[in-house]
């Protein structure tokens, strides 16, 4: 238990290295919101992983900072001794909101972790000292453009290819590469770009030899992901659709999925991330750490949890210059075998380099007892 005196807010801007489209829209820059807390004994780190609009979730940056400014923040300088676990049952009470709570929950966690010298991976019960990494793949211009960036990708080592598919950019481009590579792990993620009537679709892939098809339908519908996942052998997995261990539970018990992809900033930080990933392995289903273009604060973040027994899938937990010209912290790489090792520092084992900080700030606050 320790007290916060001190929480510190920033947006974040970073060039990304090339636009990153899915069925949803194209980024060309991320934009984030940090917090730092500070303690008696340690400071602490967490990433929203928020982005500009409410299109992948209804929390988008200037919301998550509100919330955090307004009620989250003020809330949890106020409560005097806190961990993580206590920090989360006092956010509770607000309703959704998990990207803004994960940042406070997981740098609360972080502070806790690096007062007691140990690391984020540790505290998990982690297995792994280096996590298998996959990569996703934007949605390109043409078929050609999308053969070379895998290619790129698959030189570079890369585990496993995801491919971002929207409706009229799928089945001929997931066959194109499948033609090209017929024996990589490779799978699609729609972001709910699909309704059952697009059974077609789904059957067409089917055929491809898939590793998964990711979120293929809408976000709130379970039930119309178990009347698909019925008709088609390869095996669904839910991203957009589960927020909790008990969405998770439920996906499972409706037969919506088979493989869950966990992204802990999305669901309310690495607590409710290690539920869902408990109800999984409980149930022996595979799981794997989605990704959210994260800065190194939220990718040390995921590397930790993805080195939890239940992620058996590779992650896309992928380099830093795949994203990013220059990141935050002191960039993450890929080994030679497609393998990125695990913080082992305490916390998340790394802080944002104070000169790149001060460069990528767009906006700041500060809240102090
Ligand atoms: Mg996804």
């Amino acid at each position: 238990m320790t007290t916060v005196r001190r929480l510190d807010l920033r947006l974040i801007g970073l060039p990304l290295v090339r636009p990153f489209r899915t069925s949803m829209g194209v980024s060309t820059r991320k934009e984030c919101v940090l917090v730092r807390v500070e303690t008696d004994e340690a400071e602490g780190w967490g990433e929203c992983v928020a982005d500009v609009e409410p299109d992948f979730s209804a929390e988008w940056n200037a919301s998550a900072w509100d919330a955090i400014a307004t009620f989250f923040g003020p809330a949890l300088l106020a409560a005097g001794d806190v961990s993580a676990s206590v920090v989360e049952g006092l956010l509770a009470p607000w309703r959704g909101n998990r990207m803004a709570k994960a940042a406070v929950i997981d740098a609360v966690l972080d502070a806790e972790l690096r007062a007691r010298g140990e690391s984020l991976a540790t505290a998990l019960g982690g297995d792994k000292q280096a996590v298998a990494c996959g990569v996703s793949v934007g949605i390109a211009e043409t078929t050609d453009a999308l053969r070379a960036q895998v290619d790129g990708y698959l030189a570079e080592a890369y585990r496993r290819i995801k491919l971002k598919i929207e409706p009229g950019l799928d089945v001929e481009r997931v066959a194109a590469i499948r033609t090209d590579h017929p024996d990589i792990l490779l799978s699609v993620d729609a972001n709910a770009a699909y309704g059952l009537e697009d059974a077609d679709v789904f059957h067409a892939l089917d055929e491809l030899g898939l590793l998964m098809i990711e979120q293929p339908l809408h976000h709130e519908d379970l039930l119309a992901h178990a009347k698909l996942q019925a008709q088609i052998r390869t095996d669904l997995c839910l991203d957009e659709s589960i927020r909790s261990a008990a969405d998770a539970a439920a996906a499972l018990e409706l037969g919506a999925c088979r493989i869950v992809n966990i992204k802990q900033g999305r669901v309310g930080g690495v607590l409710e991330a290690r539920a869902i990933h408990d109800v999984c392995f409980a149930a022996g289903v595979p799981v794997w750490c989605g990704g959210m273009l994260e800065t190194g604060v939220g990718r040390a973040t995921n590397l930790a949890l993805a080195s939890m027994p239940g992620f058996v899938l590779p992650n896309d937990t992928s380099a830093s210059a795949r994203y990013f010209p220059q990141d935050l912290t002191e960039p993450f790489a890929l080994e030679p075998d497609g393998t990125m090792r695990v913080p082992t520092g305490p916390g998340i084992g790394v802080v944002p380099d104070p000169d790149r900080l001060e460069g990528a700030t767009l906006r700041r606050d500060t809240i102090e007892l």
